[in-house]
């Protein structure tokens, strides 16, 4: 057996990894390399496996995140048409995901060529994108569902099981067995795994089983998270000084995840009358979608967030929530002066309905923004956390007069001290550990922790399309 990793090596996007047994061929996600000038080429680049990818039986996706799937359609338009199997959750997920990457990047491509012709200068050189909506819709028509817990036999010699992973709706870590000659092999991939005791979803299901080989995410293998209670209080304090001050409050979010966290934060704080009642609005599409969608999973929430669910249906007053659906609505919350709290995407600040939201608050003194997600380097998200004074939004400059509060405690990712719980799931070392999904400083110094404190002695680090003979 062979295992290649393809991705997410030394850095936190474009998880991809093939399984070649026997005659199988399988991947194990087939993400979106993201974020930096280099990302575009290494998109252009990947998928490049040294096989035809027609010769690709069958997918196994962790999770609907587009640094996991985002280049799902790509493989499709190289020839894939095997089964995607996903959670039933990821897969409605991807159902607004996908189309939405490939919608970006046309409209990328547009503004390019545009760019272009009003310059005097051909249209040569402009990236196309890497799929279209359309190719994106038609790849959706591979996914099968899977529920967790159930044994799939994803060829003859392939059995998979998804586990709940609680990192968001739907994803799951996998637990793959290899049979054919000999021996059968146990494989576990982590995808990404959440944080235990966080609101909303449930915590990663343990491990209880031994494997030949494991793949474990390491995004924080480095870091502790600041305890829940202390986020709540600073999302208090920027609430209260944001309402003495007769301002806004203005949460930048990731509309999957992250958005759904936060509007179960704010509830269960007026709930437990830290918070006088509340006006919240989401205002971004993609949100309201990713809500619609955990909504209707009760099953997958934790008993805490259904019985919040039905406190909040029956005390409207205390916290109104509204989603706002059209444009005009949204234009219409400009005029709002002060008592609003509005979420909205995208997390970064790059692009959506939340860069009208600061152009009008962020030169107000009264008002606040709350940076409640990581913020990449280069992004307008980045630069308010770094205290910038004046920023530019739509190409013009606007003063930044408004507090920025940074709140560190809300992650969809375990901790080092979280994911090392996780691995003692395992009643002996895997023969073979590979630490991937983290920078590459963050999963080195994972790896000694695992070394050190489980004392497994064979733990690596990938390369990028390192191949290896299990
Ligand atoms: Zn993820």
């Amino acid at each position: 057996m062979r295992l290649g990793i393809f991705g997410a090596a030394g850095e936190v996007t474009g998880s991809c990894t093939l399984v070649e047994t026997g005659r199988i061929r399988f991947l194990v996600d087939c993400g979106m390399f993201q974020g930096g000038p280099e990302a575009r080429g290494k998109n252009l680049r990947a998928l490049n496996f040294g096989c035809n990818v027609r010769e690709i039986d069958f997918v196994l996706l962790t999770h609907a995140h587009i640094d996991h799937s985002g280049l799902l359609p790509r493989l499709a338009v190289l020839g894939f048409r095997g089964p995607i199997y996903a959670t039933p959750a990821t897969i409605a997920l991807l159902e607004v995901l996908l189309p939405d990457s490939a919608h970006i990047q046309e409209k990328e491509n547009e503004w390019q060529l545009r760019h272009r012709h009003r310059r005097g200068k051909s249209e040569r050189g402009v990236p196309a994108p890497l799929y279209t909506v359309a190719e994106a819709l038609s790849v959706l028509k591979l996914l099968r569902p899977v529920a967790y817990r159930e044994t799939l036999a994803a060829a003859e010699t392939v059995e998979v099981c998804f586990h709940d992973a609680g990192h968001i709706l739907g994803s799951a870590w996998l637990e793959v067995t290899v049979g054919g000659e000999g021996r059968p092999r146990r494989l576990v991939f982590s995808g990404d795994l959440g944080m235990p005791g966080r609101p909303v979803l449930c915590d990663p299901e343990p491990v209880m089983a031994e494997a030949d080989v494991l793949l474990i995410e390491s995004t924080y293998g480095d870091r502790r998270h600041r305890s829940l209670p202390e986020t709540e209080d600073e999302i208090v304090a920027a609430l209260e000084r944001t309402r003495a001050a007769q301002g806004n409050l203005i949460i930048p979010s990731f509309a999957v995840g992250r958005t759904q966290e936060i509007i179960y934060l704010l509830a269960d704080l007026a709930r437990r009358k830290r918070l006088a009642p509340l006006e919240v609005y989401v205002d971004s599409p993609m949100a309201n979608a990713a809500t619609r969608i955990t909504l209707a999973h009760p099953e997958l929430l934790d008993p805490e967030t259904r019985e919040l669910i039905s406190w909040q249906q029956a005390h409207p007053e205390k916290m109104k929530l509204e989603f706002v659906a059209d444009a005009e609505c949204s234009k219409a919350l400009n005029e709002v002066r002060s008592g609003a709290v509005i979420i909205s995407a995208s997390g970064m600040c790059e692009a959506g309905r939340i860069k009208y939201h600061l152009r009008e608050n962020l030169p107000r003194s009264e008002c606040s923004v709350l940076i409640a997600g990581f913020q990449a380097a280069g992004t307008l998200g980045r630069r308010l956390v770094d205290g910038a004074r004046l920023v530019r939004i739509f190409g013009e400059p606007v003063p930044v007069r408004a507090r920025i509060y940074t709140v560190g405690g809300l992650s969809a990712h375990a901790d080092q001290a979280a994911l090392l719980g996780w691995l003692r799931g395992f009643r002996k070392a895997p023969r073979q550990s590979f630490v991937v999904h983290g920078e590459a400083a963050a999963s080195a110094n994972f790896a000694a922790a695992i070394h050190d404190q489980l004392g497994w002695p064979d733990v690596r680090l990938p390369h990028p399309g390192e191949q290896f003979a299990i």
